[in-house]
């Protein structure tokens, strides 16, 4: 299991569950929690569940027992990236937009760091679109939801993301990001919380729900946890949007071995899944990439964020694939898939974007890159492969 890769964040990891704890008893802000896609699927195993139990219901019974006063998915903003990010791939094919083909995605903080600190040529070709858990922190701070929030009191609400990963607490303070996610906890830090407080996860009914808005979502948003998921989940929505006609799963980009994993869509082009950092550099070793694809997916993470450095760790050499087939099950048995076809988005961009990539969109759901390689940032980053992030 990975939980040595994410390159940046690795030693400033620092627990914040104490703190959400405290927030939370305090009861004196509304607090609201999202939670990444690879999650739910990851969790059940700090309770002793079989690998791969899809723990949904049972985590937002755990989160409102916990004292959450909104429960809200990252999956609802995994659907709104790939809105922007799918538009924005056409619009760079049209040439109307500014930004290099190949476009890479940008959902990926070690990646975008590694970008950053080490091959800032490559900028231009990042998806300008911020990763999900940025964008729900965006949408919860200024959005619908704030609305309702701001009807009831005027402190601001208290926004807490769980995710798989420990470089999403670097990310979540990033310059352009800072100040919509006020805490970032891991998976396992979760788990923490759960026990600290003797709620009995495993015996939980696995029948909670998501609060509305930004609560519903699509197999497409479910798949973001999967290396592979979030090319496949642009890919549903952009071949529908040039009237395509294609399959709705794409076999060949999934699969959790590290490596380049190759679709070629009729009408499109063809794209790349990388996984795990070692292999993007290999692929960019060459300037091949540039003329081979039109979109790159890059998880630093072999396997995508179910192996993150926040998931629990196991001895189980099948760990990635149990964990994968959970994620891979939630879409199937999804009744909407593709993100275009999310309705709470839909009635997002009615009531408040306008459109994918409107003046409020580009304000709210994007974000700049910028060189930034001195030795200490790169020092950070190479000793970030050292596990010393338990606590
Ligand atoms: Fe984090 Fe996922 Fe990237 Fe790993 S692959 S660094 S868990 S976002």
């Amino acid at each position: 299991q990975c939980t040595l890769r994410c390159p940046v964040g690795a030693l400033i990891e620092r627990p914040d569950w104490h703190r959400v704890l405290e927030v939370l008893d305090d009861r004196k802000r509304k607090t609201i929690v999202q939670t990444a896609p690879a999650t739910r699927v990851a969790i059940s195993e700090e309770f002793g569940l079989e690998p791969g139990t899809i723990s949904t219901g049972r985590m937002i019974n755990a989160l409102r027992q916990l004292g959450f006063d909104y429960v809200t998915d990252t999956n609802f903003s995994a659907d709104l990236t790939i809105m922007e990010e799918a538009n924005e791939l056409l619009q760079r094919v049209q040439g109307k937009r500014e930004g290099a083909l190949p476009l890479f995605t940008s959902c990926c903080p070690g990646w975008i760091n590694y970008v950053e600190i080490h091959r800032p040529d490559l900028i231009p070709h990042l998806s300008t679109t911020k990763s999900p858990q940025q964008m729900h922190g965006a949408m919860a701070r200024n959005g619908p939801l704030a609305k309702l929030i701001a009807e009831e009191t005027e402190e601001e609400p208290f926004i807490v993301s769980i995710m798989p990963c420990t470089a999403k607490k670097d990310e979540a303070v990033r310059p352009g990001n800072r100040g919509d996610i006020d805490a970032v906890i891991t998976t396992r830090e979760l788990a923490k919380m759960i026990r600290h407080r003797n709620i009995p996860f495993a015996s939980l009914s696995n029948d909670g729900k998501y609060d509305s808005p930004m609560g519903d979502s699509s197999g497409a948003a479910a798949i973001f946890g999967a290396s592979g998921g979030v090319l496949e989940a642009a890919l549903r929505t952009a071949a529908d949007a040039l009237g395509l006609d294609g399959p709705i799963e794409h076999e060949g980009i999934r699969g959790v071995e590290r490596g380049v994993k190759v679709a070629t869509i009729e009408g499109l082009g063809s794209v790349a899944a990388v996984s795990s950092i070692g292999s993007a550099i290999d692929l960019l070793s060459n300037d091949e990439w540039k003329k081979k694809f039109l979109m790159i997916e890059v998880m630093t993470c072999p396997g995508g964020c179910l192996g993150g450095g926040g998931e629990p760790k196991s001895d189980d050499k099948d760990i990635l694939k149990k964990r994968m087939k959970g994620i891979y099950n939630i879409d199937s048995s999804s009744t909407i898939r593709k993100s275009h076809e999310n309705k709470e988005v839909q009635q997002l961009y009615d009531n408040f974007l306008g459109s994918p990539l409107s003046e409020t969109s580009e304000r709210l759901l994007h974000t700049t890159y910028a060189a930034r390689g001195s030795p200490r940032e790169k020092l950070s980053q190479f000793l970030g492969a050292v596990d010393v992030r338990d606590h």
